[in-house]
C-alpha cells in the first residue's frame, strides 16, 4: 500500500485529492504499478507537473484518456490560494496562502541584492513555513504567539515554492526553511519535500541552496544529518549559556546546550560542513560580552559562522534590541576570538528581517487570527 501520509494534507475530509506536488517520482512508480500502469510513465507526469508546471491532467497529451481521469480524481495540481501579496519586487515580497482547511502560511520572496547571513547573494531566496503556528513558544517570536495548528504536508511545502514562482514570476533558486514554525517537528514531511525541491525531476534546487533552520531539536538534527543530501542547517541559538537559552527558549529544558552541541558535533561528521548560528541580540537579556565570550569559546571548536541579528520588535512582547554601540562591542568580541561573525546594520534589508516572524501582523490586520488558530 502506498504511504501517502507525507504528502496529504492532513484536513480537509471533503476534499480527499492529493497535492501531486507532494508525489516523488517513487511515489508515482508505486502509484502506477497499483492502477497496472507501466512505471515509466511516472517520469513523463513528473516531467508535466514540475517541468511543464501543467495546470490540469487533461492537459498530459502522452498519457491515456482513462489514466487522466482517475489522475484527476485522485491528484491536485492546485496552487496555494494567494489571500494577499505585500511589498514590492526590489525589497521583499511576502504572500499570505490561503490552505485548503482555511489556515494561512506566508512564504517570503528575497530578491537577489538582499544579504542572508551577511553574504550577498546573486540568486532570489524564497523562506518558507513549515508549519502552521509553532509549539515551541519562544518568548520572542511572534509565530508561536498563538501556538500550534498542525503540520504542513509536503506538497503544501512544495506547493509554496510552485506558487511563489508563478506569482512572482521568478525562478526560486536558493531557500531557507525560516519561516513559521520548527521544520525538525515535522521531518518526515520536511524529508519528502527536499527530496522533491532538490530532484533534476522535481525543482532541481541545490542541496546547497537549502538552509534547515531548527531552534535546536536535537535528536531530530541527528536524523537530518542521515539524510544523503549537502543541505545546510541554521541553528536558533539566542543565548551561550543554559540560564540564558532557558529564560527565552523553552525548548532548552528538553535539550540543553551541551546536548544540542552533541547533536552538531554529529551533523559535522557527517556532513563535514560547518553549521550557522543565528543569534538575535536582545537587550538585558543575551547582550552582555560576557555572553558574546561564552559564545565564542562555544562555537571556536565547530568552525561556525554566527549571524548576529538585532531583535526587531514584536507587537505586544516586551523586548528590545540592544543599542548599535552594545551591539558592535558584542560583535567586536567574537571577532577578536577569531569567530566568523556578520551583524545586520540596515533596517530591513535581511532575510531574518522579513521572515523571522511571519504572519501575526497580517492576520491580526485583516482579522484572520481566530480562524487561523482555532482547531
Ligand atoms: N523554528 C525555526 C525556524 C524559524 S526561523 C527556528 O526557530 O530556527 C525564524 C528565525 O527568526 C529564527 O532564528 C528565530 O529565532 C528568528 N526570530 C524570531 N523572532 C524574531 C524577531 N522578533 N526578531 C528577529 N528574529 C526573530
Ligand atoms: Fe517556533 Fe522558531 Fe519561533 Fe521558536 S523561533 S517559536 S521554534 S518559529
Amino acid at each position: 500500500m502506498i504511504d501517502l501520509s507525507a504528502s496529504t494534507s492532513s484536513a480537509s475530509p471533503d476534499s480527499p485529492r492529493v497535492s501531486a506536488y507532494g508525489m516523488s517520482l517513487s511515489d508515482w512508480e508505486e502509484w502506477l504499478g497499483a492502477q497496472g500502469q507501466p512505471k515509466f510513465r511516472a517520469k513523463q507526469l513528473v516531467e508535466w507537473i514540475f517541468g511543464k508546471r501543467a495546470k490540469t491532467f487533461s492537459e498530459m497529451s502522452n498519457l491515456g484518456a482513462a489514466l487522466r481521469q482517475r489522475l484527476e480524481a485522485s491528484f491536485s495540481l492546485a496552487r496555494l490560494p494567494v489571500s494577499k501579496v505585500s511589498g514590492s519586487q526590489d525589497t521583499t515580497r511576502k504572500f499570505l496562502f490561503r490552505l485548503e482547511d482555511g489556515r494561512y502560511v506566508e512564504t517570503v520572496m528575497i530578491p537577489a541584492s538582499v544579504s542572508f547571513a551577511g553574504e550577498r547573494s546573486d540568486r532570489i531566496t524564497l523562506c518558507v513555513s513549515s508549519q502552521v503556528g509553532c509549539a515551541y513558544g519562544c518568548k520572542f517570536c511572534a509565530s508561536g504567539l498563538a501556538g500550534f495548528t498542525r503540520n504542513l504536508s509536503a506538497g503544501e511545502i512544495v506547493g509554496q515554492v510552485i506558487t511563489a514562482e508563478e506569482e512572482g514570476n521568478e525562478v526560486v533558486r536558493n531557500m531557507v526553511f525560516m519561516g513559521m514554525g520548527e521544520p525538525l517537528a515535522n521531518l518526515p514531511r520536511l524529508a519528502k519535500a527536499l527530496e522533491i525541491l532538490n530532484a533534476p525531476w522535481g525543482l532541481n534546487i541545490g542541496a546547497r541552496h537549502m538552509t534547515v533552520s531548527t531552534s535546536g531539536l536535537a535528536p531530530q538534527i541527528e536524523k537530518l544529518a542521515e539524510i544523503p543530501m549537502q543541505i545546510r542547517l541554521a541553528i536558533s541559538l539566542h543565548g551561550a549559556t543554559d540560564e540564558v537559552r532557558d529564560r527565552i527558549m523553552p525548548v532548552n529544558a528538553k535539550y540543553n546546550i551541551d546536548r544540542l552541541f552533541r547533536s552538531l558535533a554529529v551533523w559535522k561528521e557527517q556532513k563535514k560542513q560547518m553549521v550557522t548560528f543565528e543569534y538575535i541580540l536582545i537587550e538585558g537579556v543575551n547582550d552582555d560580552v560576557e555572553q558574546a565570550r561564552i559564545l565564542a569559546k562555544r562555537t571556536r571548536a565547530l568552525r561556525a559562522k554566527i549571524n548576529l541579528i538585532p531583535y526587531n520588535t514584536v507587537e505586544g512582547l516586551p523586548w528590545k534590541r540592544p543599542s548599535e554601540q552594545q551591539q558592535q562591542a558584542f560583535l567586536s568580541v567574537l571577532r577578536k576570538a577569531g569567530v566568523s561573525a556578520t551583524l545586520r546594520t540596515e533596517k530591513g534589508h535581511d532575510i531574518n528581517a522579513a521572515c523571522g516572524q511571519l504572519r501575526l501582523k497580517e492576520e491580526t490586520a485583516e482579522g484572520l487570527v481566530v480562524s487561523a488558530v482555532a482547531s
